[in-house]
């Protein structure tokens, strides 16, 4: 078995807490018992766990993995502290807030010998995975997608890792990309940011990504990818899974623990990963010389 403990008692905490305590039967996901939770804040059982020291949780001989479940600002530290006393860690995403951060960060985990997950449920949703089947053998001429959402969290950091989801999305669906342009307009009175990424594709096809965030905005994806043979312009229907994301994301690590993926495939999920990364990083730099020369 392997103990675990929860680093962060948000939406995404609890979800894991949930999720360890009723593991989808006979998967690799009954091997991780939680033993505890971290948080800053002192907090009462949660789902019947108890809250247990930092100190507690990386000294302990039965606790052999973290999940990283707190606002993005605080991965690095925690996945790190964690990495250094040789445990596994389930991160969610983005691993990091920047590229060399992350390439850092895996090299550590190889080094103790360790497994680093980042979790992607949007690859996981029904209609992402239908998505992806109507796309294949499509040659792509145009793509458009447009996210809104918000206002976003303090901690999130910069849209183009706090929405690393829609980026890996791009990528998973089109392959690795390039950034061309972006540009960031923000009013920071009323909480507004909008990012906007130029990206080509290998083959030269360009790509806009937009990230739009203020209070009231819906939770919402406008996509149109314009093809030789057809124009998708919306998520396709799909019946949703009896096995939830975060519980799909489970398994997928635990498999990992238990050493039952195949090294290709950690090798292209690292790839495509820090290739993620990398175009988050290039973003922000482009968007924030643009700002600065606007200034
Ligand atoms: P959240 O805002 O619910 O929680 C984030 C952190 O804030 C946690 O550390 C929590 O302890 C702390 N927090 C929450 N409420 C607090 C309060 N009232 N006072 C003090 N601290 C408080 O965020 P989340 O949605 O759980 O996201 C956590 C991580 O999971 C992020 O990296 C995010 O990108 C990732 N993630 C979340 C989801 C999701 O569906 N929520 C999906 C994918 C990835």
């Amino acid at each position: 078995m392997f103990g675990s403990v929860v680093v962060g008692i948000g939406t995404a905490g609890l979800v894991r807490i949930r999720d360890m305590l009723a593991p989808l039967p006979s998967s690799a996901a009954e091997k991780l018992s939680v033993k505890g939770f971290i948080s800053r804040r002192i907090l009462e059982e949660q789902q019947g766990v108890k809250q247990i020291t930092v100190e507690d949780a990386l000294s302990r001989d039965d606790i052999k993995v973290a999940f990283v479940c707190t606002e993005n600002a605080a991965h690095e530290e925690n996945i790190r502290m964690f990495l250094e006393a040789g445990k596994h860690v389930c991160v969610e995403y983005p691993m990091a807030m920047t590229h060399k951060t992350a390439v850092d960060l895996w090299d550590l985990a190889q080094e103790k010998g360790v497994v680093l997950h980042e979790e992607h449920i949007e690859l996981l949703t029904a209609d992402f995975k239908q998505l992806k089947k109507d796309v294949a053998g499509k040659r792509l001429e145009e793509g458009f997608l447009h996210f809104t959402g918000g206002p976003l969290k303090p901690g999130f950091g910069f849209p183009a890792f706090s929405g690393i989801a829609r980026l890996t999305w791009l990528v998973d669906l089109f392959g690795e990309l390039s950034v061309t342009a972006a540009s960031m307009e923000e009013d920071k009175e009323n909480k507004y940011m909008k990012m906007t990424a130029q990206l080509i594709t290998k083959e030269q096809k360009p790509l806009t990504w937009i990230e739009e965030w203020a209070p009231g905005l819906p939770r919402a994806k406008d996509i149109n990818f314009r093809f030789d043979s057809c124009t998708i312009t919306q998520l396709p229907p799909a019946t949703r899974e009896p096995v939830g994301i975060f519980m799909q994301d489970l398994v997928l690590f635990s498999q990992k623990l238990l050493g039952q993926v195949p090294r290709d495939q950690l090798h292209a999920e690292r790839r495509r990963v820090l290739h993620c990364l990398e175009l988050a990083d290039r973003i922000q730099q482009l968007s924030l010389k643009g700002s600065a020369q606007d200034a």
